[in-house]
């Protein structure tokens, strides 16, 4: 069976194709957003999703989030006695997402399609492959997020049409123009900004109320930030149906209130507005369109239900966007839909999709500037926002007299000297020594629909050829190494599907017991005893109207409702 990922950075969701349409599928929590949060525990069992959520509340030295931002890195992150980079991280989010597929599939899951973000590099790529394979998990393509949001609404349209999609996720911002000729979906451009979401305008709100307390965030402890944080997020999802919100927490035992209207906190927002700007001008520089040119504006991600994200995007355009599909869905469902393609079912009208690659190739070049040749010049070989699959050839020749190796570097990037553009890989071969110019290679950039890369290098002289697909990180961790990690992988454990809704339960009622004093502490110390006593007795429905009966208690402690 195949399924679509979207493997986001705040949130993930998987879906599938059945019966003629996508549909979402829910997790062991019968929830649609598995929040992207792992947390081990000191015995290597791992949690993923809601309770990893909770438990970094609690323990947040042995709990990882918005670890797709360093996707295709080498950081490491520790949690407690476990060190893991940001793709074996994710690697824990798909093993989940697939356990819940096949366990709501009832067969299992061996395939999938993952989406990434448009302005994701080559390095990324492949890592988010790799955290597919890590999970089990043969990868069968990567998508554009913004490519799989358009298809999810592109296939409900009747006429042909020009796109943008403006994608606000936790930590990303994609902005994409696409055009529908039925039945082919081109992308035209893309544009992004890896460094900002939702989690930006949380942290507006977080700042504007430690500055309304009173207090410098480097003097809470980690606990209390994120206390504060969680409230933040609250308050501000609360803003898509309330003009005014109060939002109350204590710092360092005493309580603190802020009472905040719409028209504020988008002041405040101003700043995060205008960078969403220059994605938006630059996405359509480069398709060559104008605003006006633009059919409909689809919007992508949670954070585009922010009424002051929806109101700055309706003031931009002049017009209002288009709601038609769930922008939290959009993605996942867009994904599924590939996977109906792909496995040619007969009900849905097969869309050809073509994408662009997101960032200029190149290699690196000595230019006659006048005077002498300067090295470290750039010399892109396919240029950004070219249709993929693409195959370029560039022809270069020796520099100096009596060389006898040219060495290739792989370059990535739009920068003119070729040191502020990311080294991708190299490649050597070698050459007759001679005059300089007189050896000549070329070089050819192949760039899959996967947007994967390989790279060949062919000696005119002596008819040598060299080819190598850029594996990212993984030419730089050693075999030993690669085996090394995957076995260390599979000691964690996770969290059996069954007992979720038990352990998330548990994880809360332990939150709410640290954040509360007196009286509430002890009502919370006497409801968990009473849970503790039905998971012992062992019986399903017992312990089923005891949990429900426990996380309503806990409700009203949170929400007071
Ligand atoms: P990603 O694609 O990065 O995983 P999502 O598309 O799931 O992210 O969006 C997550 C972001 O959306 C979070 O920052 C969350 O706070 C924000 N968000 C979700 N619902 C709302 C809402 N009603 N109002 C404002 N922001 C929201
Ligand atoms: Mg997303």
């Amino acid at each position: 069976m195949l399924i679509g990922i979207d493997l986001g950075t705040t949130n993930s969701l998987v879906a599938c194709f059945r019966n003629g349409t996508a549909e979402i599928i829910p997790n062991r929590l019968g929830e649609n957003l598995t929040p992207s949060v792992v947390s081990v525990d000191s015995k290597g069992t791992v949690y993923v999703g809601r309770s990893a959520k909770e438990r970094a509340m609690l323990h947040p030295l042995e709990s990882a989030s918005v670890f797709k931002r360093s996707m295709g890195t080498d950081r490491e992150y520790k949690l407690g006695d476990w060190t893991l980079r940001a793709e074996e991280l994710s690697s824990l989010v798909l093993r989940s997402l697939k356990e819940d597929a096949e366990s709501y599939l009832g067969e299992p899951v061996t395939d999938a399609i993952i989406s990434v973000p448009a302005y994701f590099n080559d390095l990324q790529r492949k890592a988010t492959k790799r955290a597919g394979e890590l999970a089990g998990l043969n990868v069968v393509r990567i998508i554009n997020e913004p490519t799989a949001a358009a298809i999810a609404h592109g296939m409900a349209a009747e006429h042909d049409a020009r796109y943008l999609v403006f994608d606000l996720g936790g930590g990303t911002f994609d902005v994409s123009v696409l055009e529908l000729y039925q039945p082919i979906m081109e992308v035209h451009a893309i544009a992004g900004d890896n460094f900002i979401g939702g989690e930006d305008f949380t942290d507006v709100l977080y700042g504007l109320f430690l500055q309304c307390a009173g207090a410098a965030p480097e003097s809470l402890d980690l606990k209390t930030r994120s206390e504060v944080r969680k409230s933040a997020e609250a308050c501000k999802c609360a803003f898509s149906d309330k003009d005014e919100i109060t939002m109350c927490c204590a710092i360092r035992g005493q309580m603190h209130i802020m009472q905040l209207t719409l028209e504020e906190y988008e002041r405040a927002c101003a700043p995060l507005l205008d960078r969403l700007r220059k994605p938006i001008e630059r996405s359509l520089k480069d398709a060559g369109v104008s605003l006006q040119q633009i059919d409909q504006i689809v919007l992508v991600g949670g954070a585009t239900k922010s009424p002051i994200v929806r109101r700055f995007v309706t003031k931009l355009f002049g017009r209002i966007p288009c709601f038609g599909v769930n922008p939290d869905e959009a993605v996942a469902l867009g994904a599924a839909l590939q996977c109906g393609m792909r496995s040619r079912d007969k009900e849905i009208q097969e869309v050809v999709l073509t994408d662009v690659c997101p960032f200029t190739l190149g290699t690196e070049v000595m230019v006659d500037n006048g005077a002498f040749e300067e090295p470290g010049h750039y010399l892109p070989i396919i240029e950004r926002n070219t249709v993929i699959p693409v195959s370029r050839t560039e022809t270069v020749c020796t520099a100096h007299d009596d060389q006898t190796r040219i060495t290739v570097k792989i370059l990535q990037g739009e920068s003119r000297m070729s040191q502020n553009n990311l080294l991708l890989g190299e490649l050597s071969v070698p050459v007759p020594a001679g005059p300089k110019g007189k050896e000549a290679v070329d070089i050819t950039y192949t760039y899959d629909v996967n947007s994967l890369l390989e790279v060949e290098v062919f000696v005119h002289s002596s008819r040598l050829r060299r080819k190598i697909l850029i594996q990212g990180n993984q030419s730089r961790l050693s075999q030993e190494e690669a085996e090394k990690r995957m076995e260390a992988l599979q000691y964690l454990k996770q969290n059996p599907r069954d007992e979720e809704p038990n352990r998330l339960v548990l994880l809360r009622g332990e939150r709410l017991y640290e954040e509360a004093t007196g009286e509430t502490r002890r009502a919370i110390d006497r409801a968990m005893l009473e849970f503790d006593r039905a998971l012992k007795k062992q019986d399903r429905g017992q312990i089923q109207r005891a949990r429900e009966k426990l996380t309503q208690f806990l409700d009203e402690i949170e929400h007071g409702q």
